[in-house]
């Protein structure tokens, strides 16, 4: 076989972070050549499927992907599941480098009893349902009962509130998936109860997607003023955090503000921490939550822990959403760092987790390779820092046994994967989008696997 001419790379994950590497790649070697691969039949992962339906401004970063699906030096792959249908010494054997960016899809639990029952269930899951992710479709969040705790105070705990307390109209007009619109227009909520462990001056919400709570149609804001009494040591960690001041001025504002009697009320609540989860007289489903108040206290880095009090009190509520953070998992034949749920690494570069030595030609970026943190535009300069690594090695020395593009798609026909392209893709996409146009929406999502596959081929 000849020496391959032109820079392979394969990309696993087609969220941001997946573009991103590629945009940086084509940008810095213009002769690469990069197949896309998604476990999705549908490219843009958490903009798709993570970023709120409400939030279409910031989905609309995906004409920026769409620009680099319609270059050629790019193939999209999706609807290829790497760890199932390409293994990761497939990859070496068709590339010369293979940059991982496949995010972290798990969610972190709380490690308390009852967390398990009928009505408790993971911020991260509700989301991926009523955005449409085929892997959810069967998720039923029981929306029947009258009151919900939101533990945790990020902006994904702000998302699902701020879904949860609005009307049908308001929702009608994002492209949340057609069952959560139904299942949300005949929701029995009324209460939001939102709680941060530590103090409203360590929430970790941003200060626009806080603000927008207090702007929604049906819904007032409960803020106590005794929550808001925020002490010296919290003052002086945020001294050099503009976001986190502007955050304590809207919550002022939003305790301040007289309750306009709306059906629908967000509580916003600090220093808790739930315990245990109650079941009902069924013993399946969730009747109640055990909060223990907790002080603050510094650690030796001067950041303020929560720590419990020792004294407690029972909310009831028939939903509980765990929204604590996501969770990076291992994929098999790739390093994995269990205490952190990350890929060992270097700037990128694949470290083996034992020796931390480089594992030639993989790479990381994203979440996958420094954890659930961050905005979209966070993943850009993770991906550009981990593209730079990657061209400083020397990828041309390790020339893959077999590089004709072609031998990837013959190996994935002969396993019988529907693998899903560009043209497949822009299927998809105008058809949910024509289907939107003709009810006043942005789009329409197909919700099953089988749906986006049958869309893809037209
Ligand atoms: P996050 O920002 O890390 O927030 C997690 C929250 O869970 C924090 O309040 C954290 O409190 C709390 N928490 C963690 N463990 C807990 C426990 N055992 N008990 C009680 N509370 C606990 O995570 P996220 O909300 O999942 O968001 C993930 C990333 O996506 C973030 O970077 C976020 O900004 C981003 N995102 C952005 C947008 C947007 O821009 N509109 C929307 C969604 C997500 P501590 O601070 O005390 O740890």
């Amino acid at each position: 076989m000849e020496p391959a001419k032109a820079l392979r790379v394969a990309v696993v994950g087609a969220g941001p972070s997946g573009f991103y590497a590629a945009e940086s790649l084509l940008k810095q070697r213009p002769e690469a050549v990069i197949d896309l691969f998604d476990r999705l039949p549908a490219p843009f992962g958490l903009v798709r499927y993570g970023v709120a339906p409400d939030h279409q401004k910031i989905k609309s970063v995906t004409k920026v992907y769409d620009r680099l699906l319609a270059d050629d030096r790019l193939r999209f792959r999706g609807n290829v599941e790497v760890g199932r249908d390409l293994t990761a010494e497939d990859l070496r054997r068709h590339y010369h480098a293979t940059v991982f960016t496949y995010g972290a899809a798990l969610d972190r639990r709380l490690g308390i009893p009852g967390e398990d029952l009928d009505g408790s269930m993971s911020a991260t899951d509700f989301v991926a349902w009523y955005n449409g992710h085929p892997d959810f479709a069967d998720l039923d969040p029981r929306l029947d009962g009258h009151t919900a705790l939101v533990i945790g105070v990020g902006n994904v705990a702000v998302d699902v509130t701020r879904v949860l307390a609005k009307t049908r109209a308001e929702l009608a007009v994002s492209d949340i998936s057609d069952p959560a619109l139904d299942a949300l227009a005949g929701s029995q909520v009324r209460d939001v109860v939102v709680i941060g462990r530590r103090g409203p001056a360590e929430a970790k919400w941003s200060t626009k997607e806080l603000r927008e709570l207090g702007e929604l149609e049906d819904a007032d804001v409960i803020v106590d003023p005794a929550d808001l009494v925020v002490s010296d040591e919290s003052r002086a960690a945020i001294a050099d955090d503009p976001v986190a001041r502007r955050n304590l001025e809207v919550l002022e504002e939003l305790a301040a503000r007289p309750a306009r009697g709306l059906s629908r009320r967000i509580h916003l609540r600090f220093l808790r921490s739930p315990i245990a989860i109650e079941a009902d007289a069924s013993g399946t489903r969730v009747a109640a939550v055990v909060l223990e108040r907790n002080r603050l206290e510094a650690r030796d880095d001067g950041s303020l822990a929560a720590r419990g009090t020792g004294v407690t009190e029972r909310l009831e509520a028939q939903l509980v959403f765990r929204s604590v953070g996501y969770r990076g998992e291992a994929m098999p034949g790739l390093p994995f760092d269990e205490r952190w749920s990350v890929v060992p690494n270097d700037h990128g570069r694949v470290l083996t987790a034992r020796d931390g030595d480089p594992v030639p030609g993989w790479y990381v970026a994203g979440w996958i390779k420094r954890g659930p943190t961050g905005v979209i535009g966070t993943n850009k300069a993770c991906a550009v820092e981990t593209v730079s690594t990657l061209l400083s090695d020397d990828l041309p020395g390790i020339a893959p046994a077999d590089a004709d593009p072609a031998a990837v798609d013959a190996l994935l026909a002969r396993r019988g994967v529907q693998v899903v392209d560009a043209d497949g893709w822009r299927r998809i996409d105008a058809a949910e989008i024509g289907a939107g146009a003709a009810v006043g929406r942005p789009r329409v999502k197909f919700g099953t696997r089988e749906a986006l596959l049958a869309a893809s081929r037209g």
